[in-house]
Parts: C-alpha cells; structure tokens; sequence
C-alpha cells in the first residue's frame, strides 16, 4: 500500500512539474493508472488514493478484476489489441476504448453498446512510428477513419492515442507526440483527447499535449509477465 502511495504521489508531482514546465494547467492532464498483470488489490490500494481511472489490456483479465471491484466506483479504459469477436464485453463493460484501429471494430462497438450507458469514448490509435512499429492505423487512413467513427451512435470520438517505439531520445519522443498532435490538430472535427505518454516519456507526452498519460510501471512496479501473452490478450 504505502508503495503504490509512493508512486502515486510521484507521478503525480512529475506530472504537475511537467505541465508547469510548459506552460500547461495540471489540470488539464489525467492519470490512467496500467494496471495489467497487477491484482485487484492494487488496484484497491490506487483507489484508496484516489485514483480512479484504470487501463487495461487483456479482456479475460480485465473482467476478472471489474467483477472482484464492483461497487468501487471506478472508471474502465481498455488500450490492449481488439479482436473483432471481443467487442461485446468491451461494449458493455468499458467507458473508454483508446485502441481502436479500424471501422470494423468501431461499428461492432457502437451496435454493441448497451442504450443505457452512457456513448462509448473512443480513441484512435494512430501509428506514428512508420516500420517500427504495426498496431494503429496509418496516418494516412485517419481522416476517413475519424469521419466514419465521429458518424456513428453509440460511440463518441474523443481523440487519438498512440504508443510511440520507445526510444531514450527525448527529442525523438517529442517528435512522435507532436505528430499525433498535429494529427489531431488536422482533423475537421472536435476533439479533445490526446492519449498518449507512458512511465518513461510521460514528460515529453505533456510537453506535446498529452490529456492522458497512461502509467503502468512507475505506479505499481515492474511487471512480471511478459507483455504477449497470447492467451489471455484479446487479439
Ligand atoms: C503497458 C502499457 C502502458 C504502461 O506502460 P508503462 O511503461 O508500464 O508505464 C501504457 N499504454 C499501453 C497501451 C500499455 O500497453
């Protein structure tokens, strides 16, 4: 508990220092706390400090843990691979999907989502990495994309997101934020979310406009599986 505290308490003043740093209301940047791989009661332990949106990956997992927390009041965001045949629990269970890469998938969530909840807040996932890395859409297939989702019900189109290859290289990090920026800024459409920055760059994320920085590691420590695991990942 008092670890998760900790972390919390220093994410939560390199966010604000980072915001100041150019300029920005602290305010204006939320914390998504990653909790994949992580038990319900770190979870729990969050929530005691007052923190209330959670990130996960891995459907199975993620239900798991919404099931043993129900009653906690918390906020779901799922920003783990969609498989086409996944979306109805993600329809039903999540308020925000930031991992939404084609209209396939957002039309199945749209048509999928329960009439007395509230829209589904959709990001999309943009790949701002070239050949480096293969999930998100093309920068290039965006304006169709967003027109085509912004069109739909159920759904409302908050933003982009995007998970840059990681790089040390804190221009370089800059670089890629400010292009999903840019992406966004080209967009004839209202927008209002920049989902993007992890533990490592969530600072370089907040300089480019960050209004989420989803932080796994720097609030609950390393994790100890590894990232692909094909079984319980939805893709
Ligand atoms: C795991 C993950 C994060 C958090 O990464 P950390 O480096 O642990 O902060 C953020 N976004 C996505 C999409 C992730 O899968």
């Amino acid at each position: 508990m008092s670890t998760i505290h900790d972390n919390i308490a220093k994410v939560r003043t390199r966010i604000r220092e980072a915001a100041q740093a150019s300029g920005r209301d602290p305010q204006t940047v939320q914390l998504l706390a990653v909790s994949k791989s992580k038990p319900a009661d770190a979870l729990r332990d969050a929530r005691a400090c007052g923190q209330r949106d959670f990130g996960e990956n891995y459907l199975q997992e993620a239900l798991a843990k919404q099931a043993e927390l129900a009653g906690l009041d918390l906020v779901w965001h799922f920003i783990g691979p969609i498989q086409s045949n996944k979306t109805k629990p993600l329809a039903e269970h999540f308020a925000w999907v930031h991992s939404v890469d084609r209209l396939k998938i957002a039309e199945r969530l749209s048509a999928q989502r329960p009439a007395h909840l509230e829209p589904l807040n959709i990001c999309l996932q943009v790949n701002v990495s070239g050949e480096a890395s293969k999930s998100g859409c093309e920068p290039a297939e965006l304006p169709a994309l967003a027109a085509a989702v912004a069109a739909l019900p159920h759904l409302r189109l908050r933003g982009l997101m995007a998970i840059p290859e990681p790089t040390p290289d804190v221009a370089a990090q800059r670089a890629a934020f400010a292009r999903l920026r840019q992406l966004k800024d080209s967009l004839p459409l209202e927008l209002d979310t920049l989902s993007m920055g992890m533990s490592d760059d969530l600072e370089a994320a907040i300089a480019e406009g960050a209004s989420w920085v989803r932080i796994g590691s720097a609030l609950f420590g390393a994790r100890d599986y590894p990232q692909k695991s094909s079984e319980s990942s939805v893709r």
